[in-house]
């Protein structure tokens, strides 16, 4: 009997996004490795996420098995780990759910911003320990936590404040001066400026994301000598990691040969 052709299955690339590492990196692969089916998972919590590079799937798995199941189901034979920083569940769903499946998982984690001389940072754990370090004396405050996290503010009305998120702060914070800005990044630093000084504001809260989307407020704090409540990093699994795309595409090409299955 003759020998039975051969397909070959194309490697299936799952990519956890969310971040614009994620849709960079789908963006390479789409043009660089068009031999690999790409595709990119996102929360769902943007109700109009930019355009993507990729099939996208969004709303979650179902924990670290739903994930599991998917990466089966799917035949997925890479997965990427291109969350934000501060999504530490999903970065420890994907840890588990790749070494259940033995699906090989790489990280993309571009590094934290790091302390400048000028710098006035008061680094803190969390939301809530950065609303305390605020003190009880009315301050200005510039709030850029996200929608999931805003509420904090609402242990300490007396400031006043000023949210900048993408998605609406629903209900609205507690405290009675509020301005709310709905926009997305990135942000350049003059506009940055303008807004820090026309708002007079003393005092900022941020995630220390890292990446250049948002680090334009961390430049012009340091130029106006403004407090920076920094919220560090949750812990995330320790897993092989990059910290940029070029670094990411050089890691998965150990993992991208095309696999050959007898039909
Ligand atoms: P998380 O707390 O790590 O994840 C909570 C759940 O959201 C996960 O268990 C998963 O649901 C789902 N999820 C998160 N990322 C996903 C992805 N890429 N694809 C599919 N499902 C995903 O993450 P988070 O609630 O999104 O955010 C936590 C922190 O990260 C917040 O501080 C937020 O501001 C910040 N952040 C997140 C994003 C983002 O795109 N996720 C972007 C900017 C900032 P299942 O268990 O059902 O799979």
């Amino acid at each position: 009997m003759g020998k039975a052709p051969s397909i070959l299955i194309p490697p299936s690339i799952l990519i956890l996004g969310g971040t614009t590492e994620a849709r960079l990196l789908a963006g390479r692969l789409a043009v660089e490795r068009n031999d690999c089916a790409i595709t990119l998972s996102l929360a769902g919590r943007t109700r109009n996420p930019v355009d993507m590079p990729a099939p996208v799937i969004s709303g979650g798995f179902g924990g670290a098995e739903g994930l599991a199941h998917y990466l089966r189901d799917h035949g997925v034979t890479l997965l990427i780990d291109a969350t934000h920083p501060f999504a530490a569940i999903m970065s420890s769903n994907a840890e588990r759910a790749a070494s259940d499946t033995g699906v090989p998982l790489i990280a993309l984690r571009r590094p934290e911003w790091q302390r400048q001389p000028g710098d006035r940072w008061t680094e803190v754990a969390s939301g809530v320990e950065a609303i305390s370090a605020l003190g009880d004396a009315p301050r200005r405050v510039f709030l850029s936590l996200g929608r999931q996290e805003a509420h904090v503010a609402d242990a300490a009305p007396q400031h006043r404040y000023v949210v900048r998120s993408v998605e609406p702060i629903e209900p609205p914070l507690v405290a009675p001066d509020v301005r709310y800005i709905l926009d997305r990044g990135p942000f350049a630093p003059t506009s940055e400026r303008s807004l820090l000084t026309a708002e007079g504001i003393d005092a900022i809260i941020a995630k220390n994301s890292g990446g250049s989307a948002s680090h334009a407020k961390i430049v012009v704090a340091r130029e106006l000598g403004i407090e920076v409540i920094l919220i560090g990093r949750p812990p995330v699994p320790q897993v092989p990691s990059a910290t940029g795309i070029d670094e990411a595409m050089a890691m998965m090409a150990d993992h991208l040969p095309l696999t050959e299955r007898g039909a």
